[in-house]
């Protein structure tokens, strides 16, 4: 006890006295009665003072999702639109003659910037509370094991995957499409930032299933720490900005790891409207039918590719794409 309100005064006599008042400072020690800070590696004493500087937990984690929600998300999309740029990238391009325009890009980035400041931060700012009230660690130190998290992550992924082939199926139909998921299919050829563009509604229902998982995995086992939700919320913000860059690589995931879903399986829900419902896995889409008319297509597709290449005609051409697009894709909604 001594030695964290000793770790909290050093803030206070600090540079960041004018941040934290002495009550503050007690307070926050309270805030880690019983941690023992030369017990705490660099990263868990960076976390204490993080909680420390801020002297209240709900602004502490709010500010801290926040910052890094727009980090991550702005970063990730960042190295697409550099790519976008770059005529050499185009033969990885997905639907191989459709590039995002800048206009295009920038009225998606604001009406993405618009949502996160007006929509989610409110919601953000309430996750401290909810995270505490499902019995989730947030403020407190050691994090737990590199173990515990992964098997943690694997669950939410695999519970966010099966949530989002349902809740993303039951937004094709009719009414829910027409007043709620037709934004997010504005872009038939999907690109990075355009991952949540999509209706307030949308983000709260499918977000539903990203944050989901964590809250019954705490309210069941109390054994579950806010750092770990951080990590599964990097990787699923990755998965989906990659899912909507509109390109795939040799190296991307799904080419070494077949179950994986990818831009390969998302691009084609974007430009057929219909199947593909599934975010990080296949199996969903595999076991329902629903990949049937990608399957197909892409089978067209390298046929083409393959066709080209023996006439020797460059990737992509005007004609070869041409010869891959023999199907009738855009159905009406589900
Ligand atoms: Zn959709
Ligand atoms: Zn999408």
């Amino acid at each position: 006890m001594n030695d964290v309100l000793a770790h909290s005064q050093a803030w206070v006599n600090g540079t960041l006295t004018n941040l934290i008042n002495p009550q503050t400072a007690v307070y926050a020690a309270d805030l880690y009665q019983g941690t023992d800070p030369s017990k705490l590696n660099f990263a868990e004493r960076a976390w204490m003072d993080w909680y420390l500087y801020w002297g209240n937990p709900i602004l502490a984690t709010g500010i801290m999702s926040f910052v890094l929600h727009e980090l991550i998300y702005f970063g990730r999309a960042i190295p697409w639109i550099i790519i976008d740029s770059m005529p050499s990238m185009r033969k990885y391009k997905l639907q191989e003659d459709r590039t995002p325009t800048p206009e295009q890009q920038w009225e998606c980035t604001k009406s993405v910037l618009l949502s996160h400041f007006t929509v989610e931060l409110p919601q953000i700012w309430s996750f401290h509370p909810i995270c505490e009230y499902f019995g989730m660690a947030t403020h407190s130190v050691p994090f737990p094991s590199v173990l515990t998290m992964l098997w943690q992550i694997g669950i939410f992924f695999v519970f966010e995957d099966t949530f989002h082939y349902w809740a993303h199926r039951a937004l094709h139909w009719g009414p829910l499409y027409k007043h709620i998921h037709k934004k997010h299919h504005e872009f038939s050829a999907p690109f990075g930032l355009a991952a949540e563009y999509a209706h307030p509604l949308e983000v709260f229902i499918l977000g539903s299933g990203t944050i989901g998982g964590p809250f019954l995995l705490c309210a069941l086992t109390k054994n579950l720490h806010i750092l770990t939700v951080y990590v599964w919320i990097v990787l699923r913000l990755f998965q989906a900005i990659d899912a909507h860059s509109g390109y795939d690589f040799p190296i991307s995931m799904h080419n070494w790891m077949p179950f994986w879903a990818g831009a390969d399986h998302h691009d084609h829900h974007h430009m057929a409207f219909v199947g593909c419902y599934s975010t990080s896995f296949r199996w969903w889409d595999h076991f329902m039918g629903t990949d049937l008319n990608y399957k197909r297509y892409r089978a067209r597709q390298a046929e083409a590719k393959k066709q080209a290449k023996e006439q020797g005609l460059s990737w992509p051409t005007k004609e070869a794409t041409k010869n891959a697009k023999g199907m009738p894709l855009k159905k009406k909604a589900e």
